[in-house]
């Protein structure tokens, strides 16, 4: 059947013209094919007939994952329980763990074990309710590896029942050991020669530099940031992770749509990005692990910055795949309203990818539906960390895990 009408008590549109989280009471939501065909009050729906009626479960526009790593083999459980020792995660780091153990991972693998992996994650993601998934590279680290890890996300997109995928090229993560003598013509490579070309294949549609203390400097990132912008590409930046090097500002200079992690900002880089209109994302997830405490929220709010929320979904420092429990941890450990957690994972996140088909549910949006098996919107961030959704429909399209799922409240 290609429209179908949902019935609920509760449906939470996030649609701005409808006020908040635009709550429509006893509402309808009619799906054409892959696009929403209405959705507003019973009384004035369209006769469908194929009509299904949830009830108290509330529907939500899908969840928009904006900041993923989520294409990597192997595991660092050994690496979690040192940090959780004590140890530090940035000796971990120099000694050879932390992203160069996943290098070693990738670099030995082949594209089509990697889009295995990631394809069956990005699966277990939507039976959690996400619908599109930012996928960035940063683990092949040399051009070939680079290259081969975007191919495995274009080739994991191709899947069925996965959500949709915007890949990201992060260009400058951590320096390769074959490029620990040669700094300088690493980083001239990655922006001279393989952001274009990443461009001319079309594998990515942004670009990201992790810039911090112990990563890349502001000149190394401005010029991987100047070739993305010089070959079309958007731009997205970690930045003060671990320290305040200047990134904030930088992201606002380059015209960035997103500054992410900002653990570490001063007040003038909160201001650069509000002037700028650089979206703020928060990734509870990862200084929750590293024990770190929250990045300056309440300034960031005030100042008028978008808040996205994401998982980071790496095998490291945010070892989950779930977006519902970083909207739960930036509810609990950020102090984030339900709302901002649900507009931060749905609207806001969707702004924050250049997507402005979805994230909302309005007539003429992509049909990205989720019918929850729970009474209310902020169930969604309390219970933590049991997948509690009885539909998921991507693009017009229920997958089949979505149902299997259905466990009541
Ligand atoms: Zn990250």
């Amino acid at each position: 059947v290609s429209v179908r009408a949902l019935g609920a008590r509760r449906i939470v549109t996030c649609d701005p013209a409808r006020g908040a989280l635009g709550v429509v009471e006893d509402g309808v939501l009619v799906v054409d094919g892959a696009r929403i065909a209405y959705v507003g009050p019973r009384s004035q729906a369209p006769q469908v007939e194929a009509f299904v009626d949830f009830g108290t479960r509330v529907i939500t526009p899908g969840l928009i994952d904006a900041h993923t790593h989520a294409c990597w083999l192997g595991s660092r459980h050994a690496e979690y329980a040192i940090r959780m020792a004590g140890g530090d995660y940035r000796a971990v780091a120099r000694a050879g763990g932390g992203i160069l153990a996943t290098h070693r991972a990738v670099a030995s693998a082949r594209e089509e074990d990697l889009a295995a992996a990631l394809a069956a994650r990005l699966g277990r993601m939507a039976t959690l309710g996400v619908t599109t998934v930012e996928v960035k590279s940063g683990y092949g680290l040399e051009a070939a590896h680079e290259k081969k890890q975007l191919a495995a996300i274009a080739r994991a997109a191709g899947h069925r029942d996965v959500p949709a995928v915007v890949p990201t090229f992060l260009a400058l993560h951590a320096l390769p050991d074959s490029a620990r003598a040669h700094r300088a013509a690493y980083v001239d490579r990655v922006a001279g020669e393989l952001v274009p070309e990443v461009a001319r294949e079309r594998l990515a549609r942004f670009v990201d530099a992790y810039v911090d203390a112990e990563a890349f400097t502001i000149e190394e990132a401005r010029a991987v940031g100047n070739a993305a912008r010089a070959a079309g590409l958007g731009l997205r930046l970690h930045v003060g992770q671990f320290a305040d090097i200047g990134g904030a500002e930088l992201a606002a200079s380059l015209g960035a749509v997103t500054a992410d992690h900002l653990e570490h900002v001063s007040p003038g880089g909160i201001e650069a990005l509000a002037t700028a209109r650089v979206a703020a994302v928060l990734l509870p997830m990862a200084s929750v692990s590293l024990r770190q405490p929250p990045p300056p929220v309440a300034a960031l709010r005030a100042a008028g910055v978008p808040l996205i929320v994401a998982s980071d979904a790496n095998p490291g420092t945010a070892p989950t795949e779930s977006l519902p429990l970083a909207m739960a941890f930036a509810v609990h450990a950020y102090g984030l309203t339900p709302e901002e957690a649900l507009l931060g994972a749905t609207r806001n996140a969707a702004h924050g990818l250049g997507l402005g088909d979805r994230g909302l549910l309005r007539e003429g949006a992509r049909a990205d539906v989720v019918v929850w098996d729970l009474p209310h919107e902020q169930a969604i961030v309390q219970p933590w960390g049991v997948a509690k959704t009885h539909t998921v429909i991507i693009g017009g399209r229920e997958i089949a895990a979505g149902a299997s799922v259905s466990t009541g409240n």
